[in-house]
């Protein structure tokens, strides 16, 4: 076991404390811990603000806006935020008015083009964590990672050419060649794309093979992500 020791800022601390936090950075934090805390112990310091560390400061002003956003919530954080949204609202064309037009918007409606098949798949499945990498995008393949500088670049360990995107792990990487192959066959035999959650959640059975593929795929990506040699 690995024993991480962060300094933190109090504001920063009082925020990632707060486990409704609709800010996205602390909701990345929280995704994070929740990964982290399989392999890891972690623990987080309050250390004085002026106490004249380098990036003390800026570090504080910065966790300081992030607790002033708590009002205007991000709808990067699927489903969590839009579920209450959803729940608020009266008509269907307000729901639809609000769809994000983030770059998670623009993922999650490659999968659900309105807010009325999130909600369809809301009634239909258990939104994993998994699942909400998939959909919003912000998952923990490396092209994302590499993205932030996570890791030392985009490519998938299978061959290290191929990059690792969704789409490469859903539906090419021969790590997951089995599972993959028992998804599309049921798919095949219900004569379902085995891709497209719209045609997907008219069938509950064929629903849950590809939420058992995502399940396997991404549990195996999480656990690989901190160290892709291993
Ligand atoms: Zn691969």
């Amino acid at each position: 076991m690995h024993k991480n020791e962060t300094d933190m800022s109090m504001s920063a601390l009082l925020e990632i404390a707060n486990r409704s936090s609709t800010h996205p950075i602390i909701n990345n934090i929280h995704q994070s811990i929740k990964i982290l805390r399989n392999t890891e112990t972690i623990e987080l310091y309050w250390i004085k603000a002026h106490h004249g560390l380098l990036g003390n400061e800026s570090a504080d002003t910065e966790a300081k806006k992030a607790a002033a956003l708590h009002k205007t919530p991000d709808y990067d954080n699927f489903p969590i935020s839009y579920d209450k949204r959803l729940r608020k609202q009266d008509t269907e064309q307000a729901h639809e008015s609000e769809y994000p037009s983030s770059t998670t918007g623009a993922h999650l409606k490659q999968w659900l083009p309105k807010l009325e098949h999130i909600k369809d798949l809301r009634e239909k499945a258990n939104i994993t964590f998994e699942l909400t990498q998939i959909l919003t995008g912000h998952g923990y393949h490396k092209s994302y990672l590499y993205r932030f500088k996570i890791t030392e670049n985009d490519m998938c360990p299978c061959d290290n050419t191929c990059v690792q995107i969704i789409e490469h792990i859903l539906k090419f990487c021969p790590q997951f060649g089995k599972q993959r192959c028992d998804h599309e066959m049921f798919c095949g035999n219900s004569r379902l794309e085995p891709y497209n959650i719209l045609d997907l959640m008219k069938n509950k059975s064929a629903l849950t093979s590809f939420l058992r593929l995502i399940t396997y795929t991404y549990t195996y990506i999480n656990t690989h992500a901190c160290h892709p040699e291993g």
